[in-house]
């Protein structure tokens, strides 16, 4: 996660008086970051992963699977053996998640642009892994599964308590899953108070052959009539034939895969943010690995909309649904008073500010952008480009979530945080990263990616966009779609099996450099984008040939190679996604009643085979892990 201040937090009534104070002060410390970095030049190319996990306690004597509530306990270890000199030259950094059964691990100092570094990224992944195992009781294990499978449900945490507390509010999941720091309990808690009702969650229910239908879930609490917001799953919130999530912990407790590139200056990084824009809907389909939510199988693969509902505080008026209410304290001055989208979200506008886009502005920037019409004057005047005045102005008609009360006062000249506090809690598919200090430049996160089982996963999946960035820079591609296109895309890669069944828009002709020329917009498969086709090059192809000019060590590419086999692979179908193995291993269990249901037993084995293959043994999915060298 972005910030993590120490302080009282305010909750939300006391937060709903100083959002305007905390907009306004990030606006001026967004101009001020501005005007300090705009011209700084000269940086070499960065980059880093983020890689999320699970807790997982697996009983193998009886049979048990938990998540297990130590994210503290470990993370404490993990600094003492830090202090201790225990993880020097390992080159591993850990951090809080959300979930306080989770963790998230990131290279301690981030990867340079050389060639030798892209083959350190799956040792060091497994380092990583390797060390937060080390300081885990005996029968827990880091897992980099996207869901859990049983979230929710039963006592499927430890220690356990009742789904009761005021904090989420949920009918399933208790508070004490929500990590400790004070942060986090209060997003959970202000987005619940700033939308007006608990979150709403609906994923379509995989329906199978003994799935009881039209399905009216038996697991929900249906007549609970502890909290007023008790009513909004009876009352309109709880959708038949879907599986129902009332919490923020069913989304931001999910893990994902993220990698951050730092560009030479910040008109590389505006153009670098956009070309890799229109992949992110494509990397989400390709690692596609969450089928299961709440101990049912979905009617999805991917994580994505999930957390979007998850942290959606937009109240009544915002998502349309009642007569605007200008007395409300939070309203902002927004061109609009509906706001399409959760702050958890596809992007909504490019950034750079090249001739083809800016010639093209109608059509490529074609989503309906509400904006922030007091922070769009202010940015504007203190000079920012057209394009980011736009992509900030949108940023600010979020309110803060958080706020912590012994920060309220800064000095905006040194000062980030109020900006942070917008910019971090708008969780968008590409994150557009200003300097924060001297020793960094501008930045760009890609974050679309649900979590791989393996490292050697992971690895090839972040190298792959790691070389699709060179290949973007290289060869200076025009990947620009129009943003609704790659909205529709998003929708797409939610739907099951969407690797093999789904056409994704794409524009072929990447290789345009005029504003005139024709971007030769088409519907393709997966196989076709990544692995080419008549009409389009391919990703893949563009990688390889991109590699060959470079002289670059056998062994390396070797290594490489592998990698980008995997993604191929994965694309062409020859390999299966993590969702859809997952999905045969839940069919082929004896327990399986072909009803959508996930019992104890089918997590626990599916739980424990993944641990497995985590370890080595990828003969146990053979269909979605090469042979072992
Ligand atoms: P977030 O704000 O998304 O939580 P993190 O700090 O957790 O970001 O992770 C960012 C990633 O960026 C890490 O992998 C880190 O190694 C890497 N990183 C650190 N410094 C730079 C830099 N100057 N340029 C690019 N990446 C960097
Ligand atoms: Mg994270
Ligand atoms: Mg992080
Ligand atoms: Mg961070
Ligand atoms: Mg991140
Ligand atoms: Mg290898």
């Amino acid at each position: 996660m972005g910030l993590l201040s120490v302080g009282t937090p305010l909750p939300w009534t006391e937060v709903a008086k100083h959002v305007e104070h905390v907009r306004e002060h990030g606006v001026e410390q967004l101009i001020a970051t501005y005007n300090k970095y705009k011209d700084r030049k000269g940086d070499c190319l960065k980059w880093g992963d983020e890689v999320e996990y699970m807790v997982v306690k697996l009983d193998q004597t009886r049979n048990e699977a938990k998540l297990t509530l130590r994210q503290d306990e470990i993370l404490d270890a993990l600094i003492e053996a830090k202090k201790r000199g225990e993880l020097k030259k390992l080159n591993v950094s850990f951090h809080q998640e959300y979930g306080r059964y989770m963790l998230e691990a990131t290279p301690d100092a981030p990867y340079t642009g050389e060639f030798s570094d892209l083959v350190k990224v799956e040792k060091n992944m497994e380092v990583r892994r390797e060390t937060a195992r080390k300081y885990m009781q005996d029968q827990e294990y880091p897992l980099t599964i996207t869901v859990y499978p049983l979230m929710g449900v039963g006592k499927f945490a430890e220690p356990y308590e009742p789904p009761s507390g005021n904090t989420a509010r949920s009918f399933f999941l208790p508070d004490n899953i929500i990590n400790t720091h004070a942060r986090f309990p209060t997003l959970t808690a202000n987005i619940r108070s700033r939308r007006g009702s608990k979150v709403a969650i609906n994923v379509p229910l995989y329906k199978d052959k003994d799935t009881p239908w039209p399905f009216h879930d038996p697991t929900i609490p249906w007549d609970r009539d502890v909290y007023p917001e008790d009513a909004n799953a009876r009352e309109y919130a709880a959708k038949d034939n879907h599986i129902y999530m009332d919490a923020m912990g069913f989304g931001m407790g999910c893990c994902c895969v993220q990698l951050t590139f730092q560009a030479t200056d910040i008109q590389e990084a505006t153009y670098l943010y956009d070309q890799l824009n229109p992949l992110a809907p494509i990397m989400l389909a390709l690692s596609a690995a969450a089928p299961i939510y709440r101990g049912y199988l979905s009617d999805q693969d991917v994580r994505w909309n999930v957390i979007s509902a998850a942290v959606d505080d937009r109240t009544p008026a915002e998502r349309g649904l009642a007569e605007p209410d200008y007395k409300n304290p939070t309203t902002n001055d927004n061109s609009s008073p509906v706001i399409p989208k959760s702050r958890y979200h596809s992007t909504d506008s490019y950034l750079d500010n090249n001739e083809i886009l800016l010639k093209n502005q109608e059509f490529y920037n074609d989503l309906p952008l509400v904006i922030n019409k007091k922070v769009e004057k202010r940015i504007a005047e203190a000079g920012l480009p057209p394009m980011l005045v736009k992509h900030f102005s949108h940023l600010y008609i979020r309110d803060p979530l958080v706020i912590f009360e012994e920060l309220l006062d800064q000095d905006d000249s040194v000062s980030t945080d109020h900006f942070e506090n917008i910019q971090s809690t708008n969780w968008q598919t590409l994150r557009f990263k200003p300097p924060p200090n001297d020793d960094i430049g501008w930045r760009v996160e890609f974050r679309s990616m649900d979590a791989q089982i393996t490292d050697f996963e992971n690895a090839a999946f972040s190298v792959f966009i790691v070389l699709v960035t060179r290949v973007i820079l290289s060869y200076q591609l025009t990947n620009y779609l129009p943003m609704s296109l790659i909205d529709a895309n998003m929708e797409f890669a939610h739907k099951r099996d969407a690797v093999r069944t789904e056409k994704f828009w794409i524009r072929t002709n990447v290789m345009t450099q005029t504003p005139e020329s024709d971007p030769g917009i088409k519907q393709l498969t997966l196989n076709e984008i990544i692995n080419g086709s008549p009409e389009f090059i391919g990703f893949v192809p563009l990688v390889r040939q991109y590699l060959a000019t470079m002289n670059a060590d056998m062994g390396i590419l070797c290594e490489l190679d592998d990698y980008l086999t995997l993604v191929s692979k994965r694309a062409s179908g020859e390999l299966q996604s993590a969702a859809s193995w997952i999905r045969e291993f839940v069919d082929k269990h004896p327990d399986y009643k072909h009803d959508s249901v996930i019992s104890e037993k089918i997590n626990y084995d599916l739980l424990d085979t993944i641990e497995k293959i985590t370890q080595g043994e990828w003969s146990l999915a053979p269909n979605m892990l090469p042979k072992k060298k």
